[in-house]
């Protein structure tokens, strides 16, 4: 409150209060900083000279290096099926969540809501199909996934424009049909293959599958929609809208 801050007499008003902190942040006025573990004393005084400037090069300092911990540290991200299943932990708990974020579970969520299957799926990945990406140094990827890795770039739009075409037909041509071992497998149309950076990743070919966990996925599904939507007692009755 106003009345809590020094007056400013040279301008009439009350001073900016220096020491306001968010509800969460220690009362001993350190910053967000210290929750993650990378910070932990006070600014100097220098630092506070410096004011916003060296707080917010602070907090970015202790982004990036969670970021990269993250993606070394594999084990510290979830797999699709794992947060597929700490979300159904957590909207069974919570069902207000799910008027949030509903996700669609493999086909359970179109199932529930709809009684039928959603339409086929040949192939999950958008990379040159509906998503490019530019980077700085005017060079062209097919999706995020792929942006500033070695041997990544289709093309690049700057100083000149320009594709390299047997590489976009390679990422345009690959789908269920297309990836070998997808042809024969009894869930392509739910699955469409995957990421195919993923996959690339995972075994230097860029048509090949990342499996989706569908059917578990369909099980997640149905358990949580089955107690939290308007189908529950069909799904409970064991009449789970297939046919
Ligand atoms: S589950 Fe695996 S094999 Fe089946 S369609 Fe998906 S990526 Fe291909």
């Amino acid at each position: 409150m106003a009345a809590d801050r020094p007056f400013d007499k040279t301008r009439g008003r009350h001073r900016p209060c220096s020491r306001a902190r968010h509800p969460d942040q220690p009362a001993d006025g350190r910053g967000p900083e210290n929750l993650s573990g990378l910070g932990g004393s006070r600014p100097t005084s220098r630092e506070k000279r410096a004011g916003q400037h060296t707080h917010i090069s602070r907090l970015r300092s202790a982004e990036t290096t969670s970021y990269i911990t993250a993606q070394v540290e594999q084990d510290r991200l979830y797999s699709r099926l794992g947060l597929a299943e700490a979300f159904a932990a957590l909207a069974t708990k919570h069902p207000e969540v799910l008027e949030l974020h509903r996700p669609t579970f493999g086909l359970a969520k179109s199932l529930v809501e709809t009684g039928e299957l959603p339409g086929p799926v040949f192939d999950a990945c958008p990379g040159t199909k509906t998503e490019w990406a530019f980077d700085m140094t005017g060079r062209i990827y097919a999706c995020t996934a792929t942006v500033g890795k070695p041997g990544e770039a289709l093309g690049t739009f700057y100083p000149e424009v320009k594709l390299d075409e047997a590489q976009v037909s390679e990422w345009q041509e690959r789908d269920v049909l297309a990836i070998s071992e997808c042809r024969n497998c009894t869930v392509q149309l739910a699955c469409g293959g995957g990421c195919a950076s993923i996959a690339k990743n995972q075994t230097g070919r860029l048509h090949a599958p990342d499996c989706r966990p569908v059917k578990e996925l369909l099980g997640l599904g149905l358990a949580l929609y089955g107690t939290t939507s308007d189908a529950a007692p069909a799904i409970q009755r064991g009449n789970c809208l297939l046919r």
